[in-house]
Formats: structure tokens, C-alpha cells, sequence
């Protein structure tokens, strides 16, 4: 048995955490003068904390915890699998039922000739292996120069290096050399914060034509892909314009670009579909995908891909893989994770009764004196805090201070909200119910009342000139 428990101390238990444990994202210096908040238990969308307090997840952990906490059927799956077999590898001409069966299960949810995946252990490791594919199908077609991949500034695809280069974040690229040659980032279709002067609809068009530009620039006999979200997680829940998207879809078909869907949050029904793709209108040639798949109880993820790609890449040998893919307990719990999302309906759950109610709850919020605009797909919705509504002013100190202030608050409130720089963000389980959202809702007022507090005794509301 483990010899440190939930029983200790917080104090205790926070001390060893500072000594020995390197947070992700995280300042440790800071963290360990504060001391982290002790996580011990879970069950629906409720967290339990080491000093007792039951705290609402609005973020459904890290955008994966679909299917809600404490699923004992996955807890059983997990066990049996890794008692008939716990592990073994897929490369050297060996399969396993669970591997098979995840796949099989995978190709018959995905749209039209997405019926091959190639698995990993987390969306990083399967945007890096995009990264690979791509280059090697086109490669494989005897065009070794169609090597460029576009992104998006503020894109999120994962933090190793390939990922997090292909992603768009600038503290992560000022930080051990990103990104990689051949990568270039277009930028973002956040009318909110990018707009200016135009109107949604034209500024959706207008960025969209950005990827064409890069195209035309680069000339069309270098690009391989173009990746994005169908909707931007991490970059604060950014849902493009209606004009977006389909003047994308349209620029990859003329020029023959594959297009690449991070499907990492938008999968397994946070849109309110199987894939964001669906919801958005999109056609990719490849899908990746992790966090929902299973529902966060395994590290899995992976890259569905299309027939054609498939054919182009199995045609030789492809020198990749993780001595995890399509590991036997994480495909069995993934499995079963889609197996509960279906047998409950869980979609039609999302479709009929809480994305309504959360849209109900969550627009209810832009009354607030400190919100700009609400928006939200399905089960993933940000606000904007802003110091002026009308004109969509940014505040007049350090971006993210608000949001910062905002988020402290809620945790005050025992409601987990994330923000990202001065938008709040949420994405709580599937399962949530009209009664837990209502609660949200009223945590998440007190907490924007009690910033609202905060920055007015500060002087901080004031807008950026
Ligand atoms: C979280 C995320 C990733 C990275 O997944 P990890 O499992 O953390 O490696 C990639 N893409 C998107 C869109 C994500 O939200």
C-alpha cells in the first residue's frame, strides 16, 4: 500500500508536493509558497478536496472527463483487461483484441472514409505523428518539398516539441527553441479581441483568406496541411464566425491541402456531436484525438485518418510509433467509455437538456456589468471580461489580471472555471444536469460579482486607450 495517503495533513501533504513534484504550466516557486489544493476524490461533476470542500468542475478536469466521475464500469473494465492481459505491443506483427475493437469502434463513429487510426497515448503524441504523416504521404507521392504546415496563432495542439510547435502559443515557443522549421501560423478568427471595425461574417472571411495568402506566398507544390481546432480550447473556447470555416474547407479543396482536425476537445460529443468536425461542416483527412476518448480515465489518444492517406502511407514502412499505442487497458476503458456514452444516450442528453440549459445559464451572465460577449457550442462557452462592453475594451493593465482575479474567485466559490487571459472558459462533463448547471451558474455570478468588487477598489477597471 502507498505510504503517503489522503490522511495526511494538508500541510503535509502540500510540503512534500513542493519538494518533490514539478507541476505542469505551473510557476513552482509560487506554487509552493502558496501550496497546491489537494485533489482527493470525484464523483459526477463533483470534486472533493483535502479540506472537505466539494467543488463543482467546470472544466470536466482538463476538457476530458466527458462521461462524468466515478464510473465504476470503467474501473472494472480496466481491471479484468489488465488481469487477461495487461500488456503488449503492436509493432512487430501482433495485435490485441481491445486495440481491434477500439478501432473498429472508432471508424464506424467517424464520418466518411476516416476508418484507420493509428494510436498514442495523448493528442501531443498524436499531433506529432501528424506531423510525420503528412510529410511522409507526401513524400511517398514524390513531392518530398509539400512539407509546410499552417496553424494558427493561439492555437493549442499539445506541449511536446513537434506539437507545440505546430500550435500557436508564444510563451510556449519562447521557451527551448520552437518552433520547428516548415511550420507557419495564420492568425486567429477571434472577432472579439481581432475584429475591429468588421463585421463577423467579413472578418471570418478575411482570415480565412490568410491561409490562402500563406499558399500563395509559399506556392501550393510546398504545403501539406493545414491544422486547426474546429473550435480553439485552450486559446479560450474562440468559435469562428458562420463565414469561417467554409471558406477554409473550400481553400484546402482547391489546393489540395489535407486538412487536419484537432478533434482533442471537440470529440466524443462536446459539441454536441461525435466530432467538432460534424458540428462545424468540416471534411478533414485526418482527426486527432485523446482527452474525451476516454473520457480522461486512460492516457489515449490518436490520429484517425482517411482511406487515401492510409493507402499512400501503408504502401512502406512508416518509422513511427510509441511502445503505448493502442494499449490493451487504455483501448479496453476507451471502449467502454463509448460503449456508456451511447447505451445512455449521453449525446442526446447533451443535444436536448444541458447544452440548452448551459446556453440559458451561461448568456444569462452577459447582463454582468464586467461581461462582453457569451459564446457557446454544445458544451464548451467562454465569456469575455471587459471594462467596456461596447467597445469591446481591453483592460488598461497586464492581460489576464482580471481573469486571473476572476478565477480565484471562483475557486473561492468551489466552482472550477479556467481563464485564459481575460476570458473565462468552461467545459464541464456531458452529464451534467439542469439543477448542477443552475448551481454553476449561481457560483459562477458570485464569483464575477466578487471581481467586479476587487478590481473596482483597485482602480481596474479602467480601459486600455
Ligand atoms: C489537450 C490538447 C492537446 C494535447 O493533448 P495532451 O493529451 O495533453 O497531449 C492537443 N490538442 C488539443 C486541441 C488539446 O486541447
Amino acid at each position: 500500500m502507498p505510504t503517503i495517503t489522503n490522511h495526511l495533513p494538508t500541510k503535509e501533504l502540500q510540503a512534500l508536493d513542493a519538494a518533490h513534484h514539478m507541476h505542469p504550466f505551473t510557476a513552482g516557486g509560487e506554487l509552493a509558497d502558496k501550496g497546491a489544493r489537494i485533489i482527493t476524490r470525484a464523483n459526477g461533476v463533483y470534486l472533493h478536496d483535502s479540506e472537505g470542500n466539494e467543488i463543482l468542475d467546470g472544466m470536466a478536469g482538463l476538457w476530458c472527463v466527458n462521461i462524468g466521475y466515478g464510473r465504476a464500469e470503467l474501473a472494472d473494465v480496466a481491471a479484468q483487461q489488465m488481469k487477461q492481459l495487461c500488456y503488449y505491443n503492436t509493432f512487430f506483427q501482433t495485435t490485441h483484441v481491445p486495440a481491434i475493437a477500439l478501432a473498429q469502434k472508432i471508424a464506424e463513429l467517424t464520418p466518411d472514409k476516416l476508418n484507420h487510426i493509428f494510436f498514442a497515448s495523448s493528442g501531443s503524441e498524436a499531433n506529432d505523428t501528424n506531423i510525420r504523416l503528412v510529410r511522409t504521404y507526401w513524400a511517398t507521392k514524390g513531392k518530398p518539398e509539400k512539407k509546410i504546415i499552417i496553424s494558427r496563432k493561439n492555437a493549442y495542439h499539445g506541449s511536446s516539441v513537434g506539437s507545440g510547435s505546430l500550435g500557436g502559443m508564444t510563451p510556449m515557443h519562447e521557451q527551448g527553441g520552437l518552433p520547428i522549421p516548415d511550420i507557419i501560423h495564420i492568425n486567429q478568427p477571434n472577432w472579439w479581441a481581432e475584429g475591429g471595425d468588421k463585421s463577423p461574417e467579413e472578418f471570418g472571411i478575411a482570415k480565412a483568406k490568410e491561409l490562402e495568402e500563406v499558399i500563395m506566398g509559399q506556392g501550393e507544390n510546398r504545403i501539406a496541411a493545414f491544422i486547426a481546432e474546429p473550435i480553439q480550447g485552450a486559446g479560450g473556447v474562440i468559435i469562428p464566425p458562420n463565414t469561417y470555416w467554409p471558406e477554409i474547407q473550400r481553400i484546402c479543396d482547391k489546393y489540395e491541402i489535407l486538412l487536419i482536425a484537432d478533434e482533442v476537445i471537440c470529440g466524443f460529443g462536446r459539441t454536441g456531436n461525435w466530432f467538432g468536425s460534424q458540428t462545424m461542416g468540416i471534411k478533414p483527412h485526418i482527426m486527432t484525438i485523446a482527452k474525451g476518448l476516454s473520457s480522461g480515465y486512460q492516457p489515449i489518444g490518436g490520429s484517425i485518418v482517411c482511406d487515401e492517406v492510409a493507402e499512400v502511407i501503408g504502401s512502406g514502412e512508416f518509422n513511427h510509433g510509441y511502445t503505448y499505442s493502442g494499449h490493451p487497458v487504455a483501448s479496453a476503458v476507451a471502449l467502454e467509455n463509448i460503449r456508456l456514452l451511447e447505451e445512455e444516450n449521453i449525446l442526446d442528453h447533451v443535444r436536448k437538456v444541458a447544452a440548452p440549459a448551459l446556453k440559458e445559464m451561461w448568456h444569462n451572465l452577459g447582463d454582468h456589468p464586467l461581461v462582453g460577449e457569451t459564446t457557446i457550442v454544445g458544451m464548451m462557452a467562454s465569456l469575455a471580461l471587459t471594462p467596456n462592453k461596447e467597445s469591446r475594451a481591453k483592460f488598461a493593465m497586464e492581460a489576464g489580471t482580471a481573469g486571473f482575479t476572476c478565477r480565484e474567485r471562483c475557486f473561492a466559490n468551489n466552482l472550477i472555471m479556467r481563464h485564459v487571459y481575460d476570458r473565462m472558459v468552461i467545459s464541464p462533463p456531458l452529464v451534467i444536469t439542469p439543477e448542477e448547471i443552475k448551481e454553476m451558474g449561481k457560483r459562477a455570478r458570485s464569483a464575477l460579482d466578487e471581481c467586479y468588487t476587487i478590481l473596482k477598489e483597485h482602480n481596474q477597471l479602467k480601459p486600455a486607450t
